[in-house]
Formats: C-alpha cells, structure tokens, sequence
C-alpha cells in the first residue's frame, strides 16, 4: 500500500463527508493505493456514525473509537500504531488542510529522500492571538531541538517514511513536537513544505490558549527527558554531589577556624553562630537529596511502563479486534 492517511478528530462531523471524498478524489487522480484512518477521539456529535456509513462505502476507510476524549497526540499514536502504508500522511479533519499536497508530500518522501516532510502553512488563516505566539512558539522549538530549517512545528500536514511512526511514541501533548520526537529517534533527514492552509469551515478550534504554556512544559521534558532522560544520574548525580562539595568544604572550614582559634587562645564563637554552619548544612541535605533523587530517577527509567494504552470501543477495517 502506497499512503496511509492518519485523521484525528473531535467532534469534526460536518467536515468528514467532504474531507473523505477530497482525499479519495486525490488518491483515485494519482492512481495510489491507500487507506484513510479515522481516529475518532471521543466525538459527541455522532462523527463515528459518520465515519461508519463512510466504511460501508468505501473499503479505503478505516476507522477507531476511542470511549472518551484523550487528545490529538494519543489519536495520532493509534493511527500510526494502525498505518500500512509506505508513507505516512497526517491530516487535521477541519479541512484546514488540503488533500491536494498529498502527492508532492509522497514524492519527497519516496524521492528525495526524507524521512518526515513538515507542512509549513506560510500564509495562515488563524486569528492574531494564535499567529503570534506561534511564531516564538516556533522560534523556541527551532533552538531547543536543533532543527534549524523548520517553521511550523505544529502543523497538522505532515508526511513521514513508515519506518519512522513505528519509532516513535506520541504521548501526552508531544504532537507539536513531532520533528523533535524524530531526530531524538535518530531520523535525521527532516524536510519542510509550504502548504495551502484555509479558514475553519465548520466547527471551532479545540485547543484553547493553555496550548502555549503546556506547549512550553512539554518543550523542557522533552529538552530534558532527551538530555537525561536514559541517566538522570548526570544531572541530580554533579549537581548533588556540587552541592555537598561546597557543604562539605564550609563545615571544614567552620571547624579548623574554630579549633584554630581555640589553639592560639584567641577569642572565638560557637560553631552555631557562623553562617557557614547553617550554609554547610542546607548544602549537605540538598545534595543528599539531589543525589536520591538521581537514583530514584534512575530506578524508574528501568522500570518505565508503556503510556500508550487507550480505550478503544470499536474499529473497522484495521483488523485489531476489540471486545465491544
Ligand atoms: N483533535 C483531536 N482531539 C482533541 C483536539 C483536537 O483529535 O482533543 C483534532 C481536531 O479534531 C482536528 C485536529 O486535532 O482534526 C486539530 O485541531 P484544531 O483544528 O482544533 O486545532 P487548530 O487548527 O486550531 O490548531
Ligand atoms: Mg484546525
């Protein structure tokens, strides 16, 4: 199978009949093989029944139900847990997106080279209060993660080798930092293409302003989780172990004064009363405690459990079995 389409959606109902039969107009015009799957992220608005009567009309559909709401990122993650295709093409279900990009978006793929080929929407069709935070949003994300040559992190449009989505987990809200997901995987060859982006057609955005300040959290694990995520030892471990250093060096220095001065007879004052006392010993128990939480850190990267299990309620045509 040539391309694999990935479509995350809450209550996306009025945009999916005209979304599928967009995608399908591509695909039969290009003359690839596909499938379209729907992940249906615990919509109300009787988009699965949507997507059901699309199935029963073309096999190229296929379709997951998740019981509840749990975000685009596990979404995602299902989807690529499903894909067949040779390429994987992300996809967001509001028709911001257009299908049309699909076919440059697979030769860059397969021709180029590339193992994940980013859509950059250039010209957006978003309100001021979204574009501009996007922008530094984008800017940080270019320094933190090293990818230099990317604009739009966040963009829904992507394309990627299979081999790369089988990589890597999408969990929490990693979504917008799938490029940096990638390269941390070792994928290297990450391109960017400028798309077509439209206005909302039906329906309102689903992320609010919270998006930029989860965005910038999810931004710091991730830096960290990347740095010192396989040893946390190196960061709680030097900075302990500094802290007790410095601990160590002014009880040291606490006690030669005082026994210095108790040996030439000079005038000295408790040990309780130097500030180096109480500075000798804050330094010492948080450097011990740094140094456990190192190991404690450590005990848990070993021990770590998978984050990818959903519930699911249903799904067509991707020959998981479920039991409702
Ligand atoms: N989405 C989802 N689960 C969520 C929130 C959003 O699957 O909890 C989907 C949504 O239906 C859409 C895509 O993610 O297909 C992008 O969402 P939206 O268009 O609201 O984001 P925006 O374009 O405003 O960034
Ligand atoms: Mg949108």
């Amino acid at each position: 199978m040539d391309i694999s389409v990935i479509v995350p959606l809450y209550n996306e109902a009025e945009s999916l009949p005209e979304l599928e039969a967009w995608i399908e107009r591509v695909m039969s015009a290009n003359g690839f093989s596909y499938e379209v799957i729907f992940v249906n992220d615990g919509s109300t608005d009787g988009s699965w029944e949507i997507i059901e009567e699309l199935a029963a009309r073309n096999p190229a559909v296929k379709g997951v139900c998740f019981r509840r709401n749990y975000g685009k990122s596990p979404a995602l993650n299902t989807g690529f847990r499903r894909a067949k295709g040779d390429v994987v093409i992300t996809m967001d279900a509001d028709l911001q997106d257009s299908p049309d990009e699909i076919p440059e978006l697979y030769r860059m793929i397969k021709e180029d080279g590339y193992d994940l080929v980013s859509g950059w929407k250039q010209k957006r069709y978003d309100p001021l209060s979204k574009t501009i935070p996007t922008k530094l949003f984008n800017a940080t994300a270019r320094k933190v993660s090293g990818i230099k040559n990317l604009h739009d992190f966040n963009c829904g449009l992507k394309a990627y080798h299979s081999k790369v989505v089988k990589r890597i987990e999408v969990y929490g809200d990693m979504h917008r930092y799938i490029p940096y997901l990638a390269k941390n995987a070792g994928f290297t060859r990450i391109g960017e293409k400028v798309v077509k982006h439209q206005a909302r057609k039906y329906g309102t955005t689903k992320f609010g302003l919270d998006r930029f300040v989860n965005g910038y959290l999810d931004l710091a694990t991730l830096w960290f989780t990347n740095r010192f995520g396989a040893k946390p030892m190196h960061f709680f471990g030097l900075l302990g172990s500094l802290m007790f250093l410095l601990g160590l060096i002014a009880v040291i220095a606490v006690g030669a004064s005082k026994l210095y001065a108790m040996h030439t007879g000079a005038h000295y004052i408790l040990v309780t009363d130097s500030p180096y006392f109480y500075l000798s010993l804050t330094m010492m128990i948080l450097g011990t405690q740094l140094f456990l939480t190192g190991f404690v850190g450590e005990l848990v990267v070993r021990n770590s459990t998978r984050r990818d299990e959903y519930e699911i309620e249903q799904e067509i045509g991707t020959g998981v079995k479920t039991d409702a």
